[in-house]
């Protein structure tokens, strides 16, 4: 690589989940922090950090793609940016990306961002960079205060997993699970109040297996609840198999988490699940999902799926189906299987062709899409808040969130913060439109 000016403008772009965009934010505050400035929307920047994502497949290849457009509009303008791969590919297939792509300047896992300005400065002098060490925790005390915050900020709390279950990389791109200390995320939360933030949401590949001692994941939401001008509590993504009465009770007891529960299930076969090595089955599944219920009656119930897993049959995939009905989701995910290297799965015989997988999603997701219209015209006629997060696309309209994470928008005076009483009024597939009645907090 040729020494080239230190970058002074810089391009996050992240792919895949919401840890994702939790790290993008975090490393252009770490950027900024540093002198660097985001480069307006529409203007090359001198710096692209590329946060991808290696959950499905067809991942590494964007990143190729985006590597050689990147590539052609910097010879077009006469000047290459600096590109930074970052993220789940970066951690997995860092070295064949040093290898292949020649115009990268440096790779970063996802545990190692915080390294990001040392890295650049080794680029600028003509090196090139690659750091895909997995320190325990070290990036978080490593990084900048966070300064900004738009009504609904992200969390991260808790990262990596253990569960390797057998069709995933997690375990292998986010490393082992670990918690962050109570007392730095109760900093970091009331720091999000300072700035501006009305609702968090905490993250973590598995959120409730977070734990510090004896202080299990509901004192924390509890704890994070008792800021004054903190209205909203979220989590996600949770994981049957870490649920805790305690847990369950706070969607009873805490009126600031809402009433949403992202609790995927992946199958609704218990075959598929045990090969899977889920550790739940689909009974016990419904179960949990009972006394959330109990706990608190309105709560709306969100999931993850994956169809075509190797060796799932017709009779398997409908008892997919059959969950589905049972539980009647407000919402979810779900995706077609993707064989991951280096996972077990991937080389498990049985591998379902590529058509009988499109026709078990496009089934599994007409019920599911039936299933959030359901429950979007059930809504019709309730009054609830709406914390405003932007503004819709036509004059004089608004876009927030339910308690129960459907988008509402409305018309009349309100601005973005502000927390606001609606009657919802029409219920569309994805959406809702609601009749403005006061504002509560602005
Ligand atoms: N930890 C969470 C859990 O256990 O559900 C979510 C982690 S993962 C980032 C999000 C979702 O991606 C999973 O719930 C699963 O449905 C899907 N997923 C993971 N690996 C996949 C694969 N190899 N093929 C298709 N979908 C996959
Ligand atoms: Fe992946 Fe399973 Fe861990 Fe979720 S619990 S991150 S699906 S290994």
């Amino acid at each position: 690589m040729r020494q080239s000016a230190p970058p002074q403008t810089f391009r996050v772009k992240s792919f895949g989940c919401q840890m994702n965009v939790y790290d993008g934010e975090r490393m252009a505050e770490l950027l900024a922090d540093k002198g660097l400035r985001a480069a307006p929307e529409g203007e090359e920047a001198d710096l692209v950090v590329l946060n991808t994502c290696h959950i499905r497949e067809k991942a590494a290849e964007k990143v190729y793609s985006d590597i050689g457009r990147l590539v052609k509009a910097g010879n077009e303008a006469g000047r290459k940016p600096m590109i930074a791969v970052a993220g789940c590919v970066a951690q997995a297939e860092g070295e064949e990306i040093m290898a292949r792509a020649p115009d990268v300047g440096l790779v970063v896992g996802p545990q190692a961002y915080h390294r990001l300005p040392e890295m650049i400065e080794r680029v600028a002098k003509g090196e090139r960079a690659a750091d895909t060490d997995m320190p325990a925790d070290a990036k978080f005390a490593a990084l900048p205060k966070r300064r900004r915050a738009g009504p609904s900020a992200f969390l991260t709390i808790q990262e990596g997993c253990d569960k390797f279950c057998t069709y995933c990389v997690v375990p292998y791109t986010r490393g082992a699970e670990i918690s962050r200390p109570f007392s730095d995320l109760l900093r970091e939360a009331e720091i999000l109040v300072e700035a501006g933030a009305r609702e968090i949401t905490l993250l973590g590949q598995n959120v409730n297996a977070w734990s510090e001692g004896e202080i299990g994941f509901d004192a924390l939401i509890k704890a994070i609840a008792r800021l004054p001008d903190l209205q909203r509590i979220r989590y996600t993504t949770s994981h049957p198999n870490d649920v805790t009465d305690g847990l369950i009770r706070a969607h009873a007891e805490e009126p600031k988490l809402m009433p949403f529960l992202h609790l995927p299930v992946q199958s609704g076969s218990d075959r598929v699940l045990k090969a899977m090595n889920r550790s739940h089955d689909a009974d016990g599944y419904l179960r949990l999902l009972d006394r959330f219920r109990a706990a608190r009656p309105d709560i709306a119930l969100s999931g993850d799926f994956i169809v075509g897993f190797p060796g799932e049959t017709e009779a398997e995939f409908e008892e997919t189906l059959r969950l589905v009905d049972a539980v009647g989701y407000a919402q979810a995910f779900s995706f077609k299987y993707s064989p991951r290297p280096g996972t077990p799965a991937a080389t498990m015989d049985g591998q379902v062709p590529r058509e009988v997988m499109d026709e078990r999603l496009q089934r599994l997701q007409a019920a599911l899409n039936r299933d959030q219209l359901a429950f979007n015209e059930a809504s019709v006629g309730k009054r609830c808040t709406v914390l405003v997060e932007r503004k819709g696309k036509k004059p004089g309209q608004w876009l927030g969130k339910s308690p129960w994470l459907q988008s509402v928008f409305f018309e009349g005076e309100a601005t973005i913060g502000d927390l606001v009483e609606v009657e919802l009024a029409e219920a569309g597939p994805n959406s809702m439109a609601g009749r403005l009645l006061e504002t509560i907090a602005a």
